[in-house]
């Protein structure tokens, strides 16, 4: 039987890298794949900061998963393996209908995702993951906290600042401010010491912990 395997990891661990990797062993192996994403860098494309990058589907909240790669194969096109980057923000329906590509249609699915949000809080999709999938791992590629810990937990930041509320998915540009994203420890996630926040202290506090 196919499986439905999720890999995890905090931002910055090299999941897209490994995705394309995953491709690129299994086009290499002669099977033929469908690649996923939803809100990555540029869309339609799976990209990873080490420069590669290849075209996928973009799941949209109406997609059905199972419907669409059971259309691909009714219509004589070979589908040996699924790669879904981002399955983070997948619905839960679309992890379920990942675990009946993989029952039904004997496709082996690796997903791709960050396990928790800006407030420590699992992504639902990434929960249903975790209770669905076959084989759950964390990748190894660890990112770290500005203070050289292993980097645990994504933080959301407006000009430096740690954010411990807002919607879980930012659409379009809600400034003020300027949004973006930091991996920390977990104590340097609970103090809310962002990189911003420990270039700006004056005594010795930076020190690895
Ligand atoms: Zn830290």
């Amino acid at each position: 039987m196919a499986e439905l395997h999720f890999l995890y990891g905090t931002m910055n661990c090299g999941k897209s890298t490994l995705a394309l990797q995953i491709h690129h062993n299994a086009v290499a192996a002669g099977k033929h794949c469908l690649l996923f994403t939803r809100h990555d860098r540029g869309g339609g494309t799976i990209a990873s900061r080490i420069g590669l990058a290849q075209p996928a589907i973009v799941v949209t909240d109406a997609l059905d998963l199972r419907e669409h790669v059971g259309a691909v194969v009714a219509a004589g096109a070979a589908v040996d393996v699924l790669i879904c980057d981002e399955a983070q923000f997948y619905s839960p329906r679309q992890i379920d209908q990942l675990g009946c590509v993989a029952d039904d249609l004997d496709i082996e699915v690796h997903a791709f995702g960050l396990l928790t949000d800006f407030t420590t809080s699992l992504f639902p999709g990434s929960k249903r993951l975790l209770e669905l999938a076959d084989r759950r791992q964390e990748l190894q590629v660890e990112a770290r906290c500005w203070c050289g810990e292993r980097g645990v937990l994504n933080a959301r930041t407006v000009d430096g600042a740690i954010q411990r509320e807002g919607a879980q998915v930012l659409v379009g540009d809600v400034g003020p401010g300027e949004v973006a994203y930091e991996v920390l420890c977990r104590a340097h996630h609970r103090e809310g010491t962002t990189r911003h926040v420990a270039d700006r202290r004056p005594d010795r506090s930076r020190a690895p912990r």
